[in-house]
């Protein structure tokens, strides 16, 4: 049997242990795995782009365990009333390849995606950031605020999105857990004495979400919503503004904010920093930015957290994945009529 955390499983484990506690614990699963990155098979991932979409399979493993996930990302889905994310992955024991884990990821990747920022700022932000601006107040925001608040204390969001639904969902849902919310009238109005400003709109076009102007001294960008070809949020020149820190350089050349750069511009990678190979903010005057889109390690580190968090309680189910007929050469014996069954 395969250990199973479907979607009910995963919301009672969040709701049971508290967002905040699971995406500090996460956090740091991301900086160790981080940490040990030079381990891992790295591949950019694998994208079927459509009109609507894109369909992605995301794999990586460390030797000892594989992951991979199915993701999707369709900005025209909410209009329709499906969610622009989906997903769905598993963990395998490479030893002898069998599935161990199987879970639902739309959760776990807005928990994952919240953890790996919130730990790229706790590297790359001033260590005094006090203030969060947040464009866009989709499915992905009130993960980011959690992860922001477990991770640096911040309590202070200013928030724009187009759809002011979005903006009073947002504030519906984080108020009463003690936020402190201003509803901007603009992204220019968001950003004003922010320390730290989360781009998460999602849109498939080369948008502007944050102009040149916007920025200023010592303020960190973590910009999570470019992450397909044609999909951006960053004037170009934003990009110039300081140093840009990304997960697996050879994927964001191609889905990343710097897409709209040559292909020599110079990024660091994020464990570099982790693993104390690189600098990360050098000043507190500097523009730091992280241009995210999501990689495979932090999946398979959300993957191994949300498994060692559930194993052996009621939580975890189990799926009948794997056929395993006592004879191991004799596939045919689960559906002979001849055969007992293994
Ligand atoms: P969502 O569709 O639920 O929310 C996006 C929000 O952005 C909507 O409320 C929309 O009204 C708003 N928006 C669109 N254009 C805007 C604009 N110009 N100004 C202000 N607001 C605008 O999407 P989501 O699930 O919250 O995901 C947000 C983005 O993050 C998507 O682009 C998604 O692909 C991306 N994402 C990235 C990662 C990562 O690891 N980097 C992980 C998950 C999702």
């Amino acid at each position: 049997m395969t250990d199973l955390l479907d979607v009910q499983a995963m919301a009672r484990w969040i709701q049971r242990d508290g967002a905040e506690n699971i995406l500090r614990g996460m956090a740091g699963y991301v900086e160790d795995d981080y940490r040990r990155w030079e381990r891992f098979d790295k591949t950019p991932r694998v994208a079927s782009h459509t009109p609507f979409g894109v369909i992605e399979l995301m794999p990586t493993s460390d030797g000892e365990l594989y992951s991979f996930k199915f993701v999707n990302g369709h900005p025209m889905n909410p209009a329709r009333g499906f969610q622009t994310v989906t997903a769905f992955g598993a963990l395998a024991d490479v030893d002898n390849g069998y599935p161990i884990f199987l879970a639902e990821m739309t959760l776990l990747t807005a928990l994952r995606t919240a953890a790996t920022s919130a730990m790229a700022a706790k590297h790359l932000a001033r260590p005094d950031a006090r203030v969060s601006a947040m464009i866009g107040s989709g499915s992905q925001s009130e993960f980011q605020a959690l992860a922001f608040r477990a991770v640096l204390g911040i309590e202070d969001l200013r928030i724009f999105d187009v759809d002011p639904a979005a903006m009073e969902k947002m504030r519906r849902n984080l108020e009463p857990l003690g936020f402190r919310i201003h509803h901007a009238a603009s992204a220019g109005e968001a950003v004003e004495g922010a320390d730290i400003v989360t781009t998460c709109t999602a849109d498939k076009q080369l948008a502007t979400i944050l102009t040149e102007d916007m920025v200023t001294p010592g303020m960190h960008l973590n910009a999570i919503g470019g992450d397909c070809p044609g999909k951006t949020e960053l004037a170009p020149g934003v990009l110039d503004l300081g140093p840009v820190f990304v997960e697996f350089t050879p994927q964001t050349r191609i889905e990343g904010e710097i897409q709209q750069k040559p292909a020599d511009f110079p990024v660091t990678e994020l464990w570099e920093v982790i693993a104390g190979r690189a600098k990360g903010r050098t000043s507190a005057e500097q523009v730091t930015i992280f241009d995210s889109v999501g990689f495979a390690i932090s999946d398979f580190s959300g993957l191994r957290y949300a498994r060692d968090a559930n194993r052996g309680t009621e939580l975890m189910g189990d799926v009948d994945l794997v056929a395993n007929p006592n004879d191991p050469k004799d596939l045919f014996s689960l559906i002979s009529v001849f055969s007992p069954v293994g």
